[in-house]
């Protein structure tokens, strides 16, 4: 067994093990791997190792992967802070959109995906940590940029994304992710549908598998400890 095949099933062990935690089954999580900064050949491992979906933050990073590795037919995920600018690649070349925080750059996506396809999944993120500096909408804004983002025709609305202030105090940690799985259970009482909490990383996934996560990011306990940027 290679590294990341080991550190595949031990990830989907701790998974498992929140979700009987929580009552819950394991089989409504998924694993995304976040594979930035790390090189195809890796990628090819983790696929041969059962997994398909993948998280990318960097676009021309992401475009050069998903050509390099298009014979596997995998999931992409796009994760990281999104320009209007790069919207149509994005559009053209991921299926999934985490990190949605403008209605301009929705709007660019949907128009950019285009009717041939199917709808590109996309994802609200949300500062539920109330930090200065980070992205995401206030939770005050949610339901507006929900209402109009579950409107464009070439998107579908999925759900919430955060990524909360990292700490290492477990009991805050299940607070922010409870306040993202209130205000998504908000939002569908306004008749949303949302089933989608993306939330939960190497650190914290257990917190965040426990509040109901549907969707953990995974990068380091998969792939080992990224080089500095
Ligand atoms: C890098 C990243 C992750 C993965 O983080 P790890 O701590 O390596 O698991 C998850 N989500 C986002 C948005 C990221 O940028």
């Amino acid at each position: 067994m290679t590294t990341i095949s080991a550190n595949l099933q031990a990830t989907k062990s701790r998974i498992a093990a929140a979700a009987r935690q929580a009552g819950r089954n394991e089989a409504e999580i998924t694993l995304l791997a976040v594979s930035k900064t790390v090189p195809p050949p890796r990628l090819r491992e983790a696929a041969a190792a059962g997994q398909r979906a993948f998280g990318e933050n960097y676009v021309q990073e992401g475009l050069a992967k998903i050509g390099a590795l298009a014979d596997l037919g995998l999931e992409w995920h796009f994760i990281g802070p999104l320009q209007s600018n790069k919207a149509r690649a994005v559009a053209e070349h991921f299926d999934w959109v985490h990190g949605i925080d403008r209605l301009k750059v929705a709007e660019r996506l949907s128009q950019a995906r285009g009717a041939d396809r199917t709808p590109l999944q996309a994802c609200i993120q949300v500062n539920i940590s109330g930090e200065a500096s980070k992205h995401g909408i206030r939770p005050d804004e949610a339901a507006g940029l929900a209402g109009a983002v579950a409107a464009l025709p070439h998107l579908r609305l999925r759900g919430l994304m955060a990524i909360p202030e990292p700490s290492e105090d477990s009991a805050l940690a299940r607070r922010r992710f409870a306040a993202l799985r209130e205000l998504r259970d908000a939002l569908n009482r306004q008749g949303l549908g949302l089933d989608t909490l993306s939330m939960g990383m190497s650190h914290d996934l257990e917190e965040a598998v426990l509040e109901g996560a549907t969707l953990v990011r995974v990068g380091t306990a998969i792939f080992g400890e990224r080089a500095q940027a």
